[in-house]
């Protein structure tokens, strides 16, 4: 059982997790209080808006709309990764739901999932989510194919970090709106399993430590985009790499050339000191290089031969005469005593 945190003390708590904060006008005292409970609190969800660009998405989750009055949930965190303040106390966001994924959440009682929720908002064994949940709503298309940038994905974990933090609740009292209610998909695209391996591991660390996991999961619709593109790719060039890209790593003027007297005639003005061509192309460095090797098999050859051609018994005669020839004279000097 907790009491929900106050405005002051949530804000504090999303600074203290390095999360970038914007306050809405008027959220302190903007909440459903006077139609329904707020609190005991147990758990934070999250959902996606459902809105595109050119949306005023912060907007709308402040003041709702004609068949869903306002505040929709207690922040709308922007693709920018922007926690926008929306309510301080009970907000449309979660509706009815699962007592069991309740009592899961309650006890942080479950493994990877809560279980299954049979319940939705107005069916009979639904109980009151609202009362329960702060809730985040994300902004994202929600049509499972609209990205989530790293950016906006970090401040969701750590928005979520701030108020588990605060309370001394651990991963598992936040779910996705659709482990709550049987009628939802949000937040289409994040694995709520992974949400929370992220969010357990910026709760171990100290608050504002965690920026993400570098290698944080793919969704399968990124995956499915990346397939996308390669394909689209291979198909459009022919190859991996078409041409023009060979040509740009290849052709880049840059890698230092030889210094005569090695394959570079036109190092040197005619001056023999003014630099001309100091690099060479990654295609002409190649090009000496083999050019440089087939110089050097060639003397190899001819090395070989004249090796070859030598007759030892006509080597050892001639290296005897030459000795026998030679006539040595040597000296010897007392020396001097200094
Ligand atoms: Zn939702």
């Amino acid at each position: 059982m907790a009491s929900p945190l106050t405005a002051s003390r949530l804000l504090q708590a999303l600074r203290d997790e390095g999360v970038r904060v914007a306050e809405v006008d008027g959220w302190r005292d903007h909440n459903r209080n006077h139609v329904g409970r707020w609190g005991p609190v147990n758990g934070v969800m999250l959902h996606h808006t459902v809105t595109g660009p050119g949306t005023d998405v912060v907007g709308l989750i402040y003041r709702g709309h004609s068949a869903l009055p306002g505040p929709l949930a207690t922040g709308c965190i922007t693709k920018d990764g922007v926690v926008h303040l929306t309510a301080n106390g009970r907000a449309n966001h979660a509706g009815g739901g699962d007592g069991d994924v309740l009592n899961a959440v309650v006890g942080e009682s479950y493994g990877d999932r809560p279980p299954a929720t049979h319940e939705h908002d107005g069916s009979d064994g639904a109980v009151d989510g609202n009362a329960r949940f702060y809730g985040w709503e994300c902004e994202n298309r929600g049509d499972g194919r609209d990205p989530w940038p790293r950016v906006q994905y970090v401040a969701m974990v750590k928005a979520t970090a701030a108020v588990c933090r605060a309370h001394g609740w651990g991963h598992r009292s936040a779910i996705g709106h659709l482990e709550w209610s049987d009628w939802k998909v949000d937040p289409r695209g994040i694995d709520m399993t992974d949400f929370r391996r992220d969010l357990a591991a910026c709760l171990a660390l100290p608050a504002a430590q965690w920026e993400g996991d570098d290698d944080m999961a793919l969704t399968d619709d990124d995956v499915r985009k990346v397939a996308d593109a390669v394909v689209a790719k291979l198909l459009a060039g022919g190859g991996v790499l078409e041409n023009s890209d060979l040509d740009r790593v290849w052709g880049r003027d840059v890698i230092p050339a030889a210094r005569p007297p090695f394959h570079n005639d036109d190092y040197f003005e005619a001056d023999g000191k003014t630099v001309k061509n100091p690099t060479w192309t990654a295609k002409y460095t190649q090009q000496t290089q083999i050019e440089g090797i087939r110089e050097t098999l060639t003397r190899v050859k001819e090395l070989q031969a004249v090796l070859a051609a030598l007759d030892p018994a006509a080597l050892e005669a001639a290296l005897v005469a030459r000795i026998n020839g030679l006539t040595a004279t040597v000296t010897v000097t007392d020396p001097q005593e200094n």
